[in-house]
């Protein structure tokens, strides 16, 4: 049969999420009238969830299991619902019901305007504590500045896909992946819908500040060489200075001044620049590191079960 939507759960330890997702998901997508499919990617789960999963695709063919051997991380169970997914049309939603599946059918009224990308931006959030506000907003809004796409602000991986982007973002073979980035990356005709993002039905978030800030780190290493250009501007700076510093001091002492005299101004100087320079190092290490995974070119994610179908 064919199929017109593909809903892609990237599925953490949700064990207490899982019934109310596939009720809602199930009920607001019967009633779009259209053959749909429900694909339910365990990135490891410890809590029973994969039994869960199991379960509910035994009850019902719509929902089709992915299940890996370990976590594997959210970016990469995302981008094997990409592989799994048949449908002409495929959606991303977390499945801790922040973002409501009731949105999908205004994402897919915008697919049936003809737009190729129609991703959820959040208006309101409800449920989230100030700091992960902040530090959310704030990751957009750099992101936004430094990167060489432009990645809508307040927007997460909600969003609906046609069949054309998800084929070319399936020939996107990255390891560090940024799927935001990597969907505003491919054009089409995109267009944003605002929603009211919810609080968590049940369980704490997954992502730890540590994974904030590693998925900031991929998205800025993934869409931008800002950082390596950093170390050159700041090299200019000092290299600057140093050209009008070096004729005053010289000059200074020649007159007779001991205002530069002793080791603290030394030892500023080396400190700082010391602290500059091994910056610049672990940033390019982060790169060449980057550089090092994709050479070793790895599987992506490693499936212990796959849908039957
Ligand atoms: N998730 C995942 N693997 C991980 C971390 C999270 O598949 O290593 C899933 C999680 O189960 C949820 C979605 O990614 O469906 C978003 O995670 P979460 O709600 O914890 O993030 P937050 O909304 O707090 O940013
Ligand atoms: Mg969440």
């Amino acid at each position: 049969m064919k199929i017109t939507y593909s809903i892609i759960a990237p599925i953490y330890n949700e064990f207490d999420n899982l019934p109310e997702l596939y009720r809602r998901v199930k009920e607001v997508m019967d009633s779009s009238g259209e053959p749909w499919e429900l694909i339910l990617v365990d990135d490891g789960s410890t809590d029973g969830s994969t039994d869960g999963i199991r379960e509910l695709a035994r009850q019902d063919k719509t929902v089709r299991p992915v299940i890996f051997a370990r976590n594997f991380g959210h970016q990469v169970a995302i981008t094997a619902g990409w592989d799994y997914a048949r449908g002409d049309a495929v959606v991303i939603i977390d499945a801790d019901l922040q973002d409501p599946p009731e949105v999908i059918l205004e994402l897919a009224n915008k697919w049936k305007e003809g737009y190729e990308v129609v991703y959820a931006v959040r208006g309101e959030r409800e449920g989230e504590s100030w700091f992960k506000l902040w530090t959310a907003s704030l990751f957009y809004r750099i992101i936004y500045r430094i990167t060489d796409v432009k990645i809508p602000v307040d927007t997460g991986d909600f969003r609906l896909m046609d069949r054309k982007v998800v084929d070319v973002l399936k020939q996107m073979k990255e390891r560090h992946r940024f799927p935001r980035g990597m969907s505003a990356w491919v054009g089409f005709r995109q267009i944003g819908v605002t929603y009211k993002r919810a609080a968590r039905v049940a369980g704490v978030t997954k992502y730890p500040f540590k994974k904030m800030l590693r998925l900031a780190i991929n998205a800025i290493t993934g869409f931008s060489y800002f950082p390596l250009q950093v170390a050159t501007y700041f090299g200019f700076i000092s290299a600057g200075v140093a050209i009008f510093a070096i004729p005053v001091v010289a000059a200074l002492r020649l007159a007779g001044s001991h205002f530069f005299e002793g080791q603290t101004t030394t030892l500023i100087s080396v400190l700082f620049l010391g602290g500059v320079q091994l910056i610049s190092l672990g940033i390019l290490g982060e790169y060449i590191g980057r550089l090092y995974d994709e050479a070793k070119g790895r599987p992506l994610y490693i499936v212990r079960e796959a849908p039957e179908d």
